[in-house]
């Protein structure tokens, strides 16, 4: 396996100022090129650290690549670090000033005094043409390793790297990889159910991935025969998850219930109280949702879920808002009213405030009405905040109506 290794250089990444965006970039391109990027260090604009930091990642990796402190003030210090790691002197190089100059020139401007700082470069090593910035790449070899060294401006960072840096590095093995997506089952349950699949696949690395009501398995193999095996160990999992399954690749949750509903030529409305609307905001976020999606009520207050939902205002008064028998009558009201195949509600505290001891922050309930009749749920939400509690019931109530949409069926009244 080749072995990557990335040096973020710059003050203001370690003092919160900008967020090391470039290292995440390269992690990306160099894994598509078949490295594994085995360390990131992250230093300041300081010699002796610079120095020491490449010096060690030389000693680890094939490949080096460092990003930052290449500008023309007296604190961008990466090339008088780099000349002192390999114990050379910084030289003028003149064609670099001359392009430095051309590119101003071309703008109408003359470069400053200090810019010519950016033109004295380790001597020894390749100085690399750097057509989107004034500050050159420059690539070396120490300690058995090739190191890049590229400006932290992300565009010229991101120009580099595929111009210049991509052609001098020979390509690693193929890397696959892949994700499989479920809903309704939590980190740990998951990984304990797939363990035949992942012993059944050595040669396939496993990584989870955890988010609200939705965890993720992902697949990543690497050499001649990865697609197959990867795509192999992806088919098992899925077999193993059943109906939990959503996915696999770039699909979401609401991706694959919009998918479902299109595929069984149904639709949904929508009557949301707790979730003011988020569930069919993000069903309609989907491009072509409108085949599907007939639309939603966000029955707020009391009188709203009576008037346009057929909600009994005694039932109402008699078991309140976030009541199984109250969500029930929303979903059967938005079916009726709007003509829908399913009809969904939610009602719920979504806290902070509101909570009693029979119906704490948490306590939602949610009812889906279809050709069958309606079913419902009390959905009881750990501690999460308001808005972790409304996205929780979305992706609950998302994936009821999935589930319900692939049974063909609801449990009868
Ligand atoms: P430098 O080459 O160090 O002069 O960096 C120029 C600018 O690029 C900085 O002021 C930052 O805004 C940005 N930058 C530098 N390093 C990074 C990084 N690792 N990630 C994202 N932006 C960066
Ligand atoms: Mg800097």
């Amino acid at each position: 396996m080749r072995r990557a290794e990335i040096i973020a250089i710059g003050d203001e990444l370690l003092s919160g100022e900008t967020v090391d965006t470039n290292s995440s970039h390269i992690d990306r391109t160099l894994e598509g090129h078949g490295y594994a990027v085995r360390r990131h260090q992250t230093v300041p604009d300081d010699e002796a650290l610079i120095a020491e930091a490449l010096d060690e990642a030389c000693a680890r990796a094939e490949v080096v690549v460092t990003t930052g402190g290449l500008g023309p003030t007296q604190d961008d210090l990466t090339f008088s670090a780099v000349a002192r790691c390999l114990g050379v002197e910084l030289a003028f190089h003149a064609p670099t000033w001359e392009r430095i100059v051309a590119r101003y020139a071309s703008r109408g401007r003359t470069p400053t005094d200090n810019n010519r700082r950016q033109a004295n470069l380790p001597a020894g090593g390749e100085p690399i043409v750097n057509e989107a910035g004034t500050a050159p790449g420059f690539t070396a070899t120490w300690r058995g390793a090739r190191f890049f060294v590229l400006p932290g401006v992300p565009r010229e960072m991101k120009w580099l790297l595929e111009n210049a840096v991509l052609p001098r590095i020979p390509s690693g093995d193929l890397v696959v990889r892949t994700t499989v997506s479920a809903a309704g089952i939590g980190e740990s349950a998951l990984e304990a159910e797939i363990q035949p699949v992942v012993e059944a696949h050595p040669n396939v690395r496993f990584g989870y991935r955890t988010q609200i009501f939705v965890n993720q398995v992902k697949l990543l193999g690497r050499g001649p025969d990865a697609g197959a095996e990867v795509q192999a160990a992806a088919a098992a999992v899925e077999a193993q998850l059943g109906p939990r399954y959503f996915g696999e690749g770039e699909v979401t949750l609401e991706g694959a219930t919009l998918e479902a509903l299109k595929a069984a030529g149904q639709t949904v409305a929508t009557a949301e109280s707790c979730t003011g609307g988020y569930l069919a905001k993000v069903l309609t976020d989907i491009p072509g949702s409108s085949s599907a999606v007939l639309g939603g009520v966000v029955a707020y207050a009391n009188e709203v879920k009576v008037n346009l939902l057929g909600v009994s205002a005694e039932v109402l008064d008699r078991e309140g808002a976030v009541s199984e028998a109250v969500a029930r009558q929303m979903a059967s009201g938005v079916r009726e009213t709007l003509g829908a195949t399913w009809g969904i509600s939610t009602t719920g505290v979504a806290g902070p405030g509101g909570g009693t001891p029979t119906k704490p922050v948490g306590t939602v309930w949610l009812a889906l009405a279809g050709p069958q009749g309606v079913e419902s749920w009390l959905l009881e939400w750990s501690p999460r905040g308001r808005d972790g509690i409304r996205f929780a019931t979305v992706r609950s109530a998302l994936d009821r109506l999935r589930r319900s949409i692939l049974d063909g069926d609801t449990e009868r009244l």
